[in-house]
């Protein structure tokens, strides 16, 4: 019998926590946490996240800051909010909402946060520093996906992942810290040879690859975690994920389903991150 791992849930709870947390550092330091959100252009989807990201802020009472710039923005001035922002002590953390609108410089704005106010945990240093397994702020998606495993009690050192997928954003990092929690791990991508049986030998199953049920019970051991990062739409057009959660849900022992799994955790991993990177500053480790 498989249970699934119920990201809303780990995501309440934990958003508990750090709302507890976040008042006892506001008591101690005697000043707010502040997140800085930018959001340039009108991309609908953005604007759902950035609202969802601000909404979250309020829960667990972290201050935040939101710049709404227009899609004409000059690469000059977008880079002097960035710099800014960088400079400001009440700013905590500065998240540039993806992607930014063509013509801009991503990278180029990107590099203006500061590595300890990079709650995204995007910049190099911060990726570097988890390939060396040292102190940083790791990306929101994967690192939720770390934290939910551990909520649920599972314990990852020795086991075998495999990590389909190897972007920068989830991929790469899920599988460096699978790595850092002393997993025996195997990333995959679309130049891989024999993945079928290479997601066979998975105890623990990371689809981060963007395709709608690409993950079929023939691909998934008997006992296996599933995690499913995927947010695809399937042929009617509805939310679904990586995985062919209704084939493959019998063959694990855990999984999580999507819409409401690895999704939740990621703006609660922001805020997570918001105040590790505030406590950071204050050297209230
Ligand atoms: P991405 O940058 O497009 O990367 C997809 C990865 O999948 C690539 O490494 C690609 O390999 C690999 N891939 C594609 N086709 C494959 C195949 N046939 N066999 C094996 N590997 C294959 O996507 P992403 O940003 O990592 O996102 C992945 C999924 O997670 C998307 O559905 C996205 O919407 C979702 N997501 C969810 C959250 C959340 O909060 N839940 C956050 C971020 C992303 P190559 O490198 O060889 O091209």
């Amino acid at each position: 019998m498989y249970k699934i791992i119920d990201g809303k849930a780990h995501s309440r709870g934990l958003r508990e926590e750090i709302a507890a947390e976040v008042a006892r550092f506001k008591q101690s330091a005697g000043r707010d946490i502040g997140l800085a959100v930018v959001l340039i252009g009108d991309d609908g989807a953005s604007k759902v996240y950035v609202r969802n990201k601000i909404k979250g802020c309020e829960e667990v009472g972290i201050r935040s800051y939101a710049y709404y710039l227009p899609a004409d923005v000059s690469q000059r001035q977008a880079e002097d909010v960035v710099a800014e922002l960088a400079r400001d002590p009440a700013v905590n953390g500065i998240l540039v909402q993806l992607p930014l609108p063509p013509g801009l410089d991503a990278q180029k704005i990107l590099s203006l946060i500061p590595v300890e106010k990079d709650v995204d945990g995007f910049c190099e240093s911060n990726m570097g520093s988890l390939c060396m397994s040292r102190p940083c702020l790791a990306a929101c998606t994967p690192n939720g996906v770390m934290k939910m495993l551990e909520r649920e009690g599972i314990n990852v050192s020795g086991k075998r992942a495999v990590v389909v997928g190897r972007s920068n954003i989830v991929g790469k990092p899920m599988a460096m810290l699978l790595l850092n929690a002393d997993a025996t791990v195997t990333v995959c991508h679309s130049k891989t040879t024999g993945l079928k049986d290479i997601c066979l030998s998975a105890d623990i199953l990371v689809a981060a690859i963007g395709r709608a049920k690409f993950i079929t019970a023939d691909m998934v051991k008997e006992g296996a975690i599933v995690i499913d990062v995927g947010m695809d739409r399937d042929e009617n057009g509805r939310l679904c994920g990586d995985v062919d959660f209704e084939n493959v849900k019998d063959k694990c022992s855990y999984i999580t389903p999507v819409p409401g799994g690895v999704g939740p955790m990621t703006i609660t991993m922001l805020l997570y991150n918001t105040l590790a990177a505030a406590k950071r500053s204050a050297e209230i480790v």
